[in-house]
């Protein structure tokens, strides 16, 4: 790889590569470019630590429902998890323990918020606007993440609200629950976390709930002493567990993308759980989901259910009118007061802002080439915006199993591609406009067979109804169809560097 221009210009800072995050997607690229001897990189961070989500995300109880001896680095196992589930403190830890052992910290850039990334043609090369700084890169690889930026509802009102408010990525630690009246709004994979943890502190805790939820039991326990000293000292324990784990994991794609009609086994798992653990027959229909089991994600809970149960909580299943200063309005004209109000109601999983920020060649703006629905070939490379790659772009995200598993595909992918970048002496390197065309359209044949597209909204679709945001498949069709990488895929263009 050829070293970036030492001429820097006063106001830019030169690199070869640069990476925006530090969660798992920018730490695992920045490991396998030191691996491969590229030492010319460097990873713009908006927050004064890595981690990505697993640092923002510090609600009580937040937690990974994915295996913590999958949800990790292959290359970086661990032996001393404490639970199966691994927590967002223990996750945070062991992000900043890789950055450490693999002294990335040098590399990165903290307080650097991504502004604009501009392509400039005549130099085939990046122009990156920070709140830090600004940067040329011969190329930009976002490690961004799917579900980085935090959505409020488009509730009538909302800003109108003037009692206290956070959404759960910000949670604000130093407001005291006791006594007050709190409302949560939204009942997804973060509030049947942090849900069961408050449920007894406020005076009252109402849950406004928009749609229920299918939820399994949540198979966690502590990993023993014992356990742990034989994960350390006989390694193929471990990676034995894991196996297990991965397999069990991908066996879910049999029902959620072949056979959906499997999925009915779930059905009667998460029916067992409700009629179990909700004592409350008049209780048991507000729960209860009307779409197919698996449309949307699968959630994982032994606490949610008891949580809405205890004396001081009640469920809102009205739908919400409008919010006013000090209270939200229910369809049916009941005005709930309260002193708080917690949003679990997700992120920018589509209409990604990142999207706006980004100007390809021609000035193209990629939010407007994604007006319709995201697009890339293999999540990773979008027509027009060459030599910028993305971990964790469109259609990567799982229903099923551990995102680590992906990332690492998408990094070795990245990494092939600038070492071809280099053999074919090109300056740039961009996809095809009909290979990802056609690699699309083969994807939303498959989308359209799956249980995600059986008829529930979920933020796995773009707002025009596009699955946007899944790999429809085992993910290790998904590692093949990247290790089948072919030159011909790409541009390589070979203007002077
Ligand atoms: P989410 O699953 O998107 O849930 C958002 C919730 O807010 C839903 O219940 C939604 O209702 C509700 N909502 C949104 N807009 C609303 C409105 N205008 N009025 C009323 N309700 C509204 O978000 P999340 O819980 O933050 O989780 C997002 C994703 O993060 C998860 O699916 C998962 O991939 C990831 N996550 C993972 C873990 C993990 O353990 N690995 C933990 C937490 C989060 P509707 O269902 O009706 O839209």
């Amino acid at each position: 790889m050829a070293n970036s221009n030492a001429a820097s210009d006063v106001s830019y800072t030169n690199t070869q590569i640069l990476i925006v995050g530090t969660g798992f997607a920018g730490l695992g690229m920045a490991i396998r470019l030191k691996e491969m001897g590229i030492n010319d990189f460097i990873i713009i961070e908006r927050a004064k630590d890595v981690g990505g989500t697993w640092r923002d995300n510090r609600y009580p109880g937040a937690a990974c429902d994915v295996p913590s001896h999958l949800y990790s680095f292959s290359f970086e196992p661990n032996a001393d998890w404490s639970r199966v589930y691994p927590t967002q403190p223990e996750l945070e830890t062991y992000l900043q323990n890789v950055a450490d052992k693999w002294q990335l910290r040098p590399h990165i850039r903290f307080d650097h918020t991504l502004n604009q990334a501009r392509y400039d043609e005549k130099n085939s090369q990046w122009l990156v606007n920070t709140s830090g700084g600004d940067f040329k890169a011969r190329f930009v690889i976002s490690g961004n993440g799917g579900l980085a930026e935090p959505k409020l509802p488009d509730i009538p009102g909302v800003e109108s609200f003037a009692g206290h408010h956070f959404h759960s990525a910000n949670w604000d630690h130093s407001y005291t629950l006791p006594g007050k009246r709190v409302a949560v709004i939204g009942t997804g994979a973060s509030a049947i976390q942090f849900v069961p943890e408050i449920a007894g502190v406020p005076a009252k805790l109402s849950i406004f709930q928009r749609t229920p939820n299918w939820i399994i039991p949540r198979g966690d326990r502590p990993y023993s002493r014992i356990e742990k000293w034989i994960f350390k000292h006989f390694p193929i324990t471990r990676k034995i567990l894991r196996a297990k784990i991965y397999c069990q994991n991908e066996s879910r794609v049999l029902g959620m993308v072949l056979h959906p009609s499997i999925m009915g086994l779930f059905r009667r798992s998460a029916m067992k759980h409700i009629q179990r653990q909700v004592s409350n027959p008049a209780l048991r229909p507000k729960l209860t989901p009307n779409f197919p089991i698996g449309c949307k994600r699968i959630l994982v809970s032994n606490d949610w259910y008891p949580a809405l149960q205890k004396p001081n909580v009640e469920v809102v299943t009205n739908g919400i009118k409008e919010i006013r200063e000090h209270s939200i309005v229910t369809n049916d004209n009941v005005e709930h007061e309260v002193d708080c109000i917690i949003f679990g109601t997700g992120f920018y999983a589509t209409d990604n802002p990142i999207a706006g920020m980004i100007y390809g060649r021609d000035g193209r703006q990629l939010s407007q080439v994604w007006k319709d629905g995201e697009e890339a070939y293999l999540g990773a490379s979008v027509h027009g915006f060459p030599n910028f790659f993305f971990i964790v772009g469109p259609n990567v995200t799982l229903g099923h199993s551990s995102m680590v598993y992906m990332i690492e595909t998408q990094v070795q992918a990245i990494s092939r591609i600038l070492l071809a970048t280099d053999e074919n002496n090109a300056a740039t390197v961009e996809v095809k406009l009909d290979v990802q065309q056609s690699y699309n359209e083969k994807l939303q044949k498959l989308l359209g067979g799956s249980i995600w597209a059986t008829g529930c909204d979920s933020w796995y679709k773009h707002r025009t109804g596009k699955i946007t945001q899944l790999w429809p498949g085992f993910t290790f069709t998904f590692r093949r169809w990247n290790r089948d990488f072919k030159h011909s895929d790409y541009i390589f263009n070979s203007v002077e560097k």
